[in-house]
């Protein structure tokens, strides 16, 4: 290796290189120049050619240098063109370490977003295209390790880490078509997601490990022992910054790990366990003080793995919208009157639109609303088969509340944390029902709702309440064909079709 370019302690650091990718380190443009003139020699050793168009060079504003240098250099005789940001190995690099974070936290969410409309076409957008398990994972494999590339060599400080943190769950909520407003325990909680900031601590920390399993001569290995022993935290350093999230998750001392470094799995399991269970009981914390989150059971969440209900492949299209329906109920997203009365402070009425007899709750809409029986009452029948075949007698025993509660997230009929294959596969066909009631009673709900916006223009609201609910006969509606098809498509008898 050269004498000349940087180094850092005794470490000299002058060159990094990967493939094709060459770049050069020097505080002296003297040195500088001198690398470069090397490069050029071992280039025509090797018999081949530096390509002076894509050779850039970029100053850096250090914390001993705060003003640009004017030399300028040159390869094969050509000026090198001065830059303001360079990309090496698909990351940037700025004149600042602030601004470097700013350039590729910006360009890692214009690729994530990019790659978002590019699956578009093949059906990757929420209601009317592919099913929840299949959305979450192409999320999970194909947009999030773009937008997370090489974050954890730079880890971004707070601002940047909360613009990719609304990246992340503003698609997240639009894919699966629910309101902004939708707590992000809950679709991280469904998703199997964790948020953006935990990410990146994870890949630093396994990035650690696997500088530590270097050999004792490697560079990055002697400046990890130089920087660990000389620093103070209050140093910028990378390895301070590790150091701090060995502290924060009560990991031990990075020194240990680089004394003894763990197989590179095994250390991998350690910190997914250890940050895991911490997220874990957060949110579990968190989530007790959410009234919107008390249908969603909180017992089945894991880390990085989808909710047990959404692990099924929806069976048709038609089913994939009911999936997403259902995910409002599981987060507490879906407005009834009685929500609408206590937002507007009790200036709305919230009695139920449908039979008008009491206050439209979920339990009400859910089990008791007279209006939507003669949908409900045969799929309840169905749901009541499904659970007797595998829990006999327990759904006689639940109060309303319980059963509510069970439909919405069937989970709860098992007390435990951990289902075998053959439970999942019996929580899913009870599911498939529960994913039918509740498409059946909204979209019910909504033509009455409509045909009652038409009358309402013509007759009293008592004549309709009194039309409309006389003798159960939701069922009996006539159903007018609207021009635009948003309901008709809908099968007023709570559809079984696939
Ligand atoms: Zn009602």
């Amino acid at each position: 290796m050269a004498e000349e370019g940087c180094v850092i302690g005794d470490v000299r650091c002058n060159t990094s290189a990967c493939a094709d990718d060459v770049t050069l380190n020097s505080k002296k443009p003297g040195e500088t120049s001198v690398l470069i003139s090397m490069a050029e020699t071992f280039a025509s050793y090797e018999r081949y050619i530096l390509q002076p168009k894509k050779t850039e060079a970029l100053k850096v504003v250090t914390s001993s240098r705060k003003e640009i240098v004017e030399e300028d250099f040159e390869i094969y005789g050509n000026k090198i063109t001065n830059a303001d940001i360079c990309t090496h190995l698909g990351l940037k690099r700025s004149h600042t370490i602030s601004s470097t974070a700013e350039q590729n936290v910006d360009n890692n969410i214009q690729k994530a977003r990019r790659t978002v409309y590019s699956f578009m076409s093949s059906g990757f957008y929420g209601a009317g295209g592919l099913d929840v398990p299949s959305i979450l994972h192409i999320l999970k494999m194909h947009i999030i390790p773009i937008l997370l590339y090489g974050l954890e060599i730079i880890l971004p400080k707070k601002t940047q880490i909360d613009k990719l943190e609304i990246f992340q769950k503003r698609i997240l909520k639009q894919l699966l078509v629910l309101p902004s407003s939708t707590p992000d325990i809950a679709i991280y909680s469904i998703s199997g997601l964790l948020p953006v900031k935990i990410q990146i601590h994870k890949r630093a920390l396994i990035m650690y490990n696997n500088v530590c399993l270097q050999s004792e001569s490697a560079v990055e290995r002697r400046i990890a022992v130089r920087q660990l022993t000389i620093k103070s935290n209050k140093s910028a350093s990378w390895f301070v910054d590790i150091r701090k999230l060995f502290w924060l998750y009560e990991l031990g001392d990075p020194e240990d790990l680089l004394e003894s470094p763990t197989e590179k799995e095994h250390w991998k399991r350690t910190v997914n366990r250890t940050i895991d269970n911490i997220w874990l009981q957060q949110t579990i914390a968190e989530s007790k003080t959410m009234k919107t989150l008390q249908n969603l059971n909180m017992n089945m969440v894991k880390p990085r793995k989808p909710h047990p209900l959404l692990q099924q492949q929806a069976v048709s299209t038609y089913d994939a919208n009911r999936q997403l329906l259902k995910l409002k109920f599981m987060c507490g997203k879906y407005i009834l009157q009685s929500d609408r009365a206590s937002f507007s402070k009790n200036k709305v009425d919230d009695t139920c639109r449908v039979c008008y007899k009491s206050p439209e709750t979920l339990q009400h809409m859910v089990l008791e609303c007279s209006g939507l029986s003669a949908v409900r009452d045969p799929i309840i029948r169905d749901i009541e088969s499904e659970i007797e075949k595998s829990f006999p007698c327990l759904w006689q025993s639940y109060t309303q509340d319980q059963k509510v509660t069970a439909l919405i997230d069937c989970t709860v009929l098992y007390k435990k944390h951990k289902l075998s294959k053959v439970e999942c596969q019996r929580l899913h066909k009870i599911d498939f029902q529960c994913r039918r009631l509740f498409f059946t009673l909204h979209t019910k709900r909504f033509k009455i709702f409509e045909l009652s916006k038409g009358a309402a223009s013509a007759r009293p609201l008592n004549t309709i309440s009194k039309s409309v609910c006389s003798g159960n006969s939701a069922g009996n509606l006539l159903i007018t064909k609207k021009p635009d098809g948003c309901y008709n498509s809908v099968d007023p008898l709570g559809s079984s079709r696939l």
